[in-house]
């Protein structure tokens, strides 16, 4: 009998251990189920996230992408525009707009002109700095420097400036000779410049003559070739503003106040300046050129938007 009684006794504590340890695992096992969940939650939610993160950078890919065609589309369609100005003969009109130049229009313009170019030395540089600033230029290129820079060429077209003609030696007694001298360094420059763009069919129908059109020891020459070549649908452009680039100013300061001296109140402003390879001064001073003339109001044109 004492033996079952203690063993009655025993029974029920031996439950309670049993209870305790069962409901604690039951516990835990519920717990453990529910941060299992938790955790299986996060995990799609985070995968949710990451599916559409990459979704919107996909499409954010893909609107930069369809502007950046968009934008070709454009600019293509830009230089398609400006080769049909460089296909087609002057009509009159156009001429009379390149030879009035100069005359006050509603808002105040300015054309950048480069002469004597491309070169490696320089015009890289100024077309970087042009394309920083979306400002369009016209370049009025020697023969024998497009001939020895045939990408620069392409280049300058490419990035939407207007490639003009500036004679191929440069040489004063040579290209002075008469008429058909003064033609045939224009007509030679011109199989140079389409060479450069694979192009045969441009033709940039602007000639700049060296060291301009009037004056000097070959006045008379000039004179009489700035009407041969117009007979020929070819107009002669100048300027009515310089830096000095050529003419010995050594200091940006000094381009800088040649400019500003030059251009005084003028409404519609030609500036000249070089992309020769010595010319880096040029180019450096070109930043300060431009704020001054964007602090005055002038908008940037280049022969395009006249013709
Ligand atoms: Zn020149």
């Amino acid at each position: 009998m004492l033996y079952n009684y203690e063993f009655i006794e025993t029974k029920p504590k031996l439950n309670k251990k049993k209870v305790f340890f069962v409901v604690l695992l039951v516990l835990v096992i519920i717990a453990l189920a529910i941060y299992s969940a938790m955790q299986l939650a996060k995990q799609q939610h985070e995968k949710q996230l990451a599916i559409q993160q990459a979704k919107q950078l996909e499409e954010a890919r893909l609107e930069e992408q369809r502007k950046q065609e968009a934008e070709r589309a454009r600019e293509q369609q830009k230089r398609e525009e400006q080769l049909a100005k460089n296909t087609n003969p002057f009509t009159e009109e156009q001429m009379q707009a390149v030879e009035n130049i100069y005359q006050a229009q509603e808002k105040k313009r300015v054309f950048l002109t480069f002469d004597d170019g491309p070169t490696q030395a320089v015009t890289p540089y100024i077309l970087d700095l042009l394309k920083k600033e979306e400002i369009k230029a016209t370049f009025f290129v020697l023969g024998n420097r497009a001939k020895a820079n045939p990408e620069l060429i392409r280049r300058e077209f490419e990035e939407g400036h207007y490639i003009a003609n500036h004679g191929y030696t440069h040489k004063y007694s040579q290209i002075y000779q008469n008429n058909q001298t003064v033609i045939d360094e224009y007509n030679y420059t011109e199989q140079c410049i389409q060479e450069a763009l694979g192009n045969p069919d441009y033709h940039s129908k602007v000639f700049r003559f060296p060291g301009g059109s009037q004056g000097g020891y070959y006045n008379a020459i000039k004179k009489e070739a700035k009407q041969y070549l117009r007979q020929n649908g070819i107009v002669s452009l100048d300027w009515n503003c310089l830096s000095k680039d050529a003419e010995g100013a050594k200091t940006k300061e000094e381009l800088l106040q040649n400019v500003i001296n030059t251009m005084g109140q003028k409404q519609s402003v030609v500036i000249l300046m070089h992309d020769a390879a010595d010319k880096i001064l040029t180019y450096e001073t070109l930043p300060d050129v431009i704020q001054y003339l964007r602090n005055n109001d002038y908008e940037f044109k280049t022969l395009y938007d006249i013709l």
